[in-house]
């Protein structure tokens, strides 16, 4: 039995992929409509419920985790009681965008510049040093784009510091971090397994197109690849991993800026930008997360499937399956979620051996999620 904090979507593809391994699952989640409770245990409760912490470790032989921002209290609690991985050190690191950046300087990895500030007056002078245009972020519980604003070189640009600060309630998420605006040609994503027998398997690097600063499209290998830039991205991965102690998979966002990679954040678990390993790699970043984690063998990371996958998001709503098994070559994942604006409802892949046809089936998926979104199709909840 395997506990997994958190029953979201990335717990639902975790237990799918554990389940012809022959492993059970439990979740602890808030919510009594968990995705990952259609097809693992749900212990409803607070991540901090003492009580529900008890009934969702008891029988658990490890326990893991979906999302990094795990309450501490909960992190500790469970410490004491079962075997944890990753480490709450990760996660420690991963919940904290300068913990984050400092690990990537100290294994030798290129950074956007940065600066840090919590009250206001730092702000306005961690903006002068970084120089407009800059990002401010929180340091904690940002996601998909939240907690952050981007400033332009303007003659309100004071004014606009005023109304970020006041926005990014620096207070409440552990204060603000100014980055530099890194005027990128492309994003990537590296994605890592790391086994407690210290094994590493690494994916190809792949490439990320965000839309409203959601992941919208994934494509993997990264078209056009440079064969140095996914071994600069390999050894990357392998010293973070080293560094880290880390057991299961973790991914890194990178930037590339005249063409060097820069590491934006990390993602102590497995991520949306991997969902395409499922059908696309000979072992998928979820299995590989748990037999890290369980200590066995890992998997393949080399391509299946023909050699090429790209993954499209469905955001708010799900097209209906009919229309969408309708495309040859879809591999359709809904969550079970109910249809909401800017949610992650479910993903489609399309693996083959020609990297144009797989866009183009792809490019399908596109136009009848969009078309979806306009027409409010039905979505993929219970009962819908
Ligand atoms: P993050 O939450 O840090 O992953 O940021 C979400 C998205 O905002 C990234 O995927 C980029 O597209 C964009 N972004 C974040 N930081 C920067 C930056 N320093 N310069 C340019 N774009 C950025």
């Amino acid at each position: 039995m395997i506990g997994i904090l958190g029953g979201g979507q990335l717990a639902r593809m975790l237990a799918l992929a554990g389940a012809p391994l022959g492993l059970r699952f439990k979740v602890l989640d808030p919510s009594a409509d968990a995705p990952a409770s259609h097809v693992a245990e749900l212990v409803q409760g607070a991540y901090d419920d003492p009580d529900a912490l008890r009934r969702f470790a008891h029988g658990c032989s490890v326990v893991t985790f979906e999302f990094e921002n795990v309450p501490s209290t909960a992190a500790q609690w469970l410490l004491d009681h079962v075997r944890v991985a990753p480490s709450p050190r990760a996660l420690a690191i991963g919940q904290d965008r300068k913990n984050e950046k400092q690990m990537f300087e100290r294994v030798g990895m290129a950074v956007p510049a940065y600066r840090l500030a919590d009250t206001r007056e730092e702000l306005h002078a961690a903006v002068q040093a970084v120089g407009a245009p800059c990002v401010v972020k929180t340091r904690r519980l940002g996601y998909d784009g939240k907690g952050q604003a981007r400033l332009k070189p303007a003659p309100d640009l004071a004014a606009a510091i005023d109304r970020a600060f006041d926005e990014l309630r620096p207070a409440e998420c552990g204060g603000l971090i100014v980055e530099a605006f890194v005027p990128f040609e492309r994003e990537f994503s590296v994605i890592a397994s790391r086994s407690t027998r210290r094994e590493v398997a690494v994916y190809p690097l792949v490439e990320n197109e965000h839309r409203n600063g959601i992941l919208h499209r994934s494509r993997a290998p990264a078209p056009d690849l440079d064969p140095r830039m996914q071994q600069q991205a390999e050894e990357f991965a392998r010293a973070l991993l080293i560094e880290l102690d880390y057991t299961g998979t973790l991914a890194v966002e990178l930037f590339v800026s005249n063409g060097r990679l820069l590491a934006n954040e990390m993602a102590p678990r497995v991520h949306n930008s991997g969902h395409w390993t499922i059908e696309g790699s000979e072992c998928s970043q979820f299995e590989n997360h748990l037999r890290a984690i369980l200590g066995l063998p890992l998997g393949s990371t080399a391509m299946a499937g023909g050699g090429y996958a790209t993954m499209i998001n469905l955001i708010g709503s799900m097209p209906a399956r009919e229309e969408l098994l309708a495309i040859p070559g879809v591999h359709a994942h809904g969550y079970g979620k109910a249809r909401r604006l800017g949610r992650k409802v479910g993903h489609a892949t399309v693996v083959g051996s020609d990297r144009a046809q797989v866009d183009a089936i792809a490019a399908k998926v596109e136009r009848l999620a969009e078309q979806c979104a306009a027409a409010k199709n039905a979505d993929w909840a219970v009962g819908g």
